[in-house]
Order: structure tokens, then C-alpha cells, then sequence
């Protein structure tokens, strides 16, 4: 058996997920008549301070149909360039949505109201695309699993309404943040217009995501979902997984930043390891010295009893999660401390 480390998307539905699977009462959610589905997007959005929600089938759904219910053609999003948006999402900013994207190189993908203040276009302006929508992650992934402050939050809200821009919040791994920092999903969600919440990472359901926000903007998006063909039928056996999820699975997320801590405490001891971006979360992305190659590094790890996929060109990323517990932990790194690379 493997210690999958690739990422929180490997983890299987526990046996209570499933139980609570098999007994969810389903209907066909495109007649709106399944109440688990309606359930999950109801109390996701009520969680977070939004009218309504909307079940979809990931988060590259459910941020896409949000980036296109925002903005028209030839509008451009502000992101930063480290994004799932921008660098994961095969380019859906341009196919689905028409739109140009105004890139923010800055602090471990996050961005700042200086960022965005400095990238809205003129209105003016016949050469520029209008700057119509900004998206932030939180957690951010390429970022290391960081986390913005509310503070900052708050101010990047006040430039976009100075500039009647949307805000978006991609939070596949919100609840991470919310478990980190001890900010509430409210105080996060008042700032935005919507958020993706993904229920397939951190939170170890096998499929699905919710976007939130005002019922109108629900309203909307649920033609852009079926658009994309992302209108599900009997899709309550799923949702039930997010409402186990959401009443059981939210609170020990601490526990995977505590052996995330743990494990790049023993990392930093390492020869092989020339960095480490500080853990926040449940992410770990370490350079390698420099006369270690990362491919043969994980080929390595692999013949061990460890998965981890090589990172850009000189890193790798560990992700803990669910699936990885105490004795896996320490397995683990047992494994990492016999590595030599001479
Ligand atoms: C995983 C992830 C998503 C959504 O991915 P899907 O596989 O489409 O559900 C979105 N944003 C970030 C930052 C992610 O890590």
C-alpha cells in the first residue's frame, strides 16, 4: 500500500460516507426535485452568508460557469498567474467566457488591493477590454497552501466596488483556510459575490463542488451549468457525501495541518531539501538541492512506498489529507530520513 501524497483528491468515501450515500433520498435534480442535492446547496450557501446554491460536478464547473455569469465578452479577469483559474482550467477563461485575463505576479499567489487597483482598465479607454471580474484562492494551491487575511480581502471588496468589478473566491480548499486562519465562513463570505466550495479535496467526498451566492446570480448560473452539461440527474447519492462531509469532515482538517507541520519539520532536516515554503495548511512544496533532479526524486520515493509527482521543475508537492493518519505519517517519514542522494 501506498502513502499517496499527490494530492486530497486520492481519498476514498470512509465507510459512514458511503452508508450516508446509499441511504440519501434522490429525485431528478434537473426537475429540481432531488432534496439532498437541494440540501447540500442550501446549507453551503447558508454557511457562508449567500442565498443559494448549486451542485456541480467539480470545481472547474463551478468556477467557469462563475467567471462566465459575470462577465461578457470582451471583458477581462484579474487573477494571479499561480492560479487553478488561469493555469489548470485549459484556458476556459478564454474558450467559455471570451475573456482576456490581466495576470498578477506577486506574494505566493495571492494578490493585494494594490494589485487590482493598478490592473483596472479605463473605462475610457476604446483600446483596453473592460476590467469586469477579480478571482482569488483561498487556500491558494501553487501558493503552498497560504492564506489571505480578511483585512486584505476586505480591501481588495472596496476597490472592486469602487470599480464595479465582481469578486469570486475559487476555495477549493476554503474550509482549510477557515480551520487555519480561525476566521468564520461568513466573515470570509460577505466579501465575496461567489465562491466555489469544492466537497472532492480536503473534505474526502468523492465528487462534487457547490458554487454560492445571490439567488439571481444562482439563477443564472444554472443554465450556464446546463450549458456545459453539468445538469445531473439522481446526483443526491453524491451530494450526500458533501452533506456527510460539511457535519463531519470540517473540524479535523487541523489534523492534516498538524502532520502537514509535522512532516516538513522532518523534510527540513533533509540534505536533499533546499526549501520549504511555509506550512499553513495541508500543503508542502519543497525545493530540491540542487544536485537532485525532482523526476528521479519521486521515481525514488515511488520504489519506497511513496506518491508525489515532481512540482515545476525543481520541487515537489506533498498534500496530507484524510487518507494519510498517524501511522502513515510516520511511515512516512522513516522512508524520507533513509533517502540519500550522494
Ligand atoms: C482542485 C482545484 C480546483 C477544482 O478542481 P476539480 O478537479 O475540477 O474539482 C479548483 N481550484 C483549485 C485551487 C484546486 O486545487
Amino acid at each position: 500500500m501506498k502513502i499517496d501524497f499527490r494530492s486530497d483528491t486520492v481519498t476514498l468515501p470512509t465507510s459512514a460516507m458511503k452508508e450516508a450515500m446509499l441511504n440519501a433520498i434522490v429525485g431528478d435534480d434537473v426537475y429540481g426535485e432531488d432534496i439532498t442535492v437541494s440540501e447540500l446547496e442550501q446549507k453551503t450557501a447558508e454557511q457562508f452568508g449567500h442565498e443559494a446554491g448549486l451542485f456541480c460536478p467539480s470545481g472547474t464547473m463551478t468556477n467557469q460557469i462563475a467567471i462566465k455569469v459575470h462577465t461578457n465578452p470582451p471583458g477581462q479577469v484579474i487573477c494571479h498567474y499561480l492560479s487553478h483559474v488561469y493555469q489548470y482550467e485549459v484556458g476556459g477563461i478564454a474558450f467559455n467566457s471570451g475573456l482576456s485575463v490581466s495576470l498578477i505576479h506577486g506574494n505566493r499567489g495571492m494578490l493585494s488591493a494594490e494589485d487590482v487597483r493598478k490592473r483596472v482598465n479605463d473605462r475610457m479607454d476604446v483600446h483596453k477590454p473592460l476590467t469586469q471580474l477579480v478571482c482569488l484562492e483561498n487556500t491558494s494551491n501553487k501558493g503552498g497552501g497560504c492564506c489571505y487575511d480578511l483585512e486584505t480581502i476586505a480591501e481588495i471588496r472596496k476597490v472592486c466596488d469602487e470599480h464595479d468589478l465582481g469578486l469570486h473566491l475559487d476555495g477549493a480548499r476554503v474550509f482549510n483556510s477557515l480551520v487555519a486562519k480561525g476566521y468564520t465562513a461568513k466573515e470570509l463570505g460577505q466579501y465575496f459575490d461567489s465562491i466555489s466550495v469544492c466537497f472532492s479535496k480536503g473534505l474526502g467526498a468523492p465528487v462534487g463542488s457547490v458554487l454560492v451566492g445571490s439567488k439571481e446570480f444562482i439563477h443564472k448560473a444554472k443554465w450556464i451549468r446546463k450549458l456545459f452539461g453539468g445538469g445531473m440527474r439522481q446526483a443526491g447519492y453524491l451530494a450526500a457525501a458533501g452533506v456527510y462531509a460539511l457535519e463531519h469532515h470540517v473540524e479535523r482538517l487541523a489534523e492534516d495541518h498538524r502532520r502537514a507541520k509535522i512532516l516538513a519539520e522532518a523534510l527540513e532536516k533533509q540534505a536533499y531539501v533546499k526549501s520549504i515554503l511555509p506550512v499553513e495548511t495541508n500543503i508542502i512544496i519543497f525545493e530540491l538541492a540542487d544536485t537532485v533532479d525532482n523526476k528521479l526524486f519521486s521515481e525514488r520515493l515511488y520504489e519506497k512506498g511513496i506518491v508525489a509527482n515532481p512540482y515545476e521543475s525543481t520541487a515537489i508537492r506533498f498534500v496530507v489529507h484524510l487518507d494519510i493518519d498517524d501511522a502513515k505519517l510516520a511511515k512516512a517519514i522513516e522512508i524520507l530520513e533513509g533517502l540519500s542522494f550522494d
